[in-house]
């Protein structure tokens, strides 16, 4: 819980914030919108606002810790319960989180923990999902995407245009699918998988999709070498053997001709290794998110309760490259703030490191004792 006091302290600052936000975006009238305090997210939901001045005016009398609206459209967005409200369609969204990526990193601090290593990370998956899979395979272009930092670890890209509009949910699960690259079958790719003819045929890294990613990944891995195709979980003895062919071996499949090297068993053997290097050419991507066509996300421009740091609207790709949350999602960077700060790792914001510290009582510029307050390594000293 967090205590009264630092909540009476933090309550102004973001009801400060919410007063000078402009709300830009649309739809405000036809969204769901939900609420959360310090504990929980979303504590209460069914709100709906006709206006943008309606929903700022409610923001700035309650200074919620937690803002979020519906991806989807609906006719009563306050009705009750979700099948009266009517609903008309909704956006297509993704939720990429640190916590999902399975990091070395996250071994060493606890999951409450997000260090610069999870958030360079995690913003290398959303570029990958927007630069290997939402533009070239699905044809969105980047005016119909909005991207914003999720205030947390983590990144929510939306994807607004009519042809996604009217997904129902099983073809936005689909579509995870699809992206995460869990249900890749190989032999969608090698036509030749079961036949009785001499060479085995495959897909070639100029093909769309799918098969141009898996055959350049291959390509790529020879290029690494022996230990590169080892990596990929090729027997050292076969990868041996591609590498002595290399130069033949790249060429036969940037032409489609997986068979370069006799492999014993190789329609099994490239299966398995497809299988094997798929899901590390997806996206780690929340399906939960996507495919539920009720949920709830946070409002871009709003404050996230366990940091304090704004969910920041980021205008395109060359912007995220260079987007680091920890200086330019910063929301209160004015003063100091004295707390007793008992905290294992080292936190770096606008470029300076605090920490670590052991039960102590430390001055801290206003954003890092916010931060540590809402993470619950930090308690308000008063
Ligand atoms: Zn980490």
């Amino acid at each position: 819980m967090l205590d009264d006091n630092a909540k009476a302290m933090i309550t102004p600052l973001f009801r400060d914030y919410y007063g000078h936000i402009e709300i830009r975006d649309g739809h405000i009238g036809e969204r769901e919108f939900g609420f959360g305090d310090f504990e929980k997210k979303i504590s209460f939901r069914h709100y709906s606002f006709s206006n943008a001045a309606l929903l700022k005016k409610y923001i700035v009398d309650n200074a919620p810790a937690f803002i979020s609206y519906s991806p989807a459209f609906y006719q009563e967005p306050s009705g009750r319960p979700m099948e009266k409200k009517g609903w008309l369609g909704a956006e297509l969204v993704f939720d990429l989180d640190a916590g999902d990526l399975h990091l070395e990193c996250q071994k060493q601090h606890s999951r409450a923990w997000v260090c610069s290593n999870c958030l360079e990370k995690v913003k290398l998956e959303t570029i990958k999902l927007i630069e290997d899979f939402l533009i070239p395979d699905f044809g969105f272009s980047t005016k119909e995407m909005s991207i914003n930092f999720s205030g947390n670890r983590g990144y929510h890209v939306h994807v607004s245009c009519d042809p996604v509009y009217q997904l129902k949910s099983k073809s936005r699960e689909a579509i995870t699918d699809y992206i995460s690259g869990k249900k890749i079958d190989p032999d969608w790719f090698f036509p030749s998988i079961g036949k009785k003819i001499a060479k085995l045929s495959g897909p070639k890294p100029s093909d769309p999709g799918w098969g141009g990613k898996l055959a350049g990944d291959v390509i790529k891995s020879i290029n690494g070498g022996v230990d590169a195709l080892v990596a990929i979980g090729i027997e050292r003895k076969i990868a041996k053997a591609l590498d002595a062919k290399k130069a033949d071996v790249i060429f036969g499949i940037s032409n489609g001709n997986w068979d370069k090297v006799a492999i014993p068993k190789k329609d099994e053997f490239w299966k398995g290794i497809i299988l094997k290097i798929s899901p590390n050419l997806g996206c780690a991507i929340d399906k939960n998110v996507t495919k539920d066509v009720h949920h709830l996300i946070r409002m871009p421009e709003t404050l996230h309760g366990d940091t304090g740091l704004a969910g920041k609207s980021i205008g395109s790709v060359s912007e995220l490259e260079k987007f680091d949350p920890m200086k330019d999602a910063i929301a209160f960077n004015s003063g100091e703030i004295t707390v007793e700060a008992e905290l294992p790792y080292k936190l770096i914001m606008m470029g300076n490191e605090y920490g670590p510290y052991s039960k102590q009582r430390v001055e801290l510029p206003s954003y890092a004792a916010i931060y540590l307050i809402l993470k619950r390594f930090a308690k308000l000293i008063v």
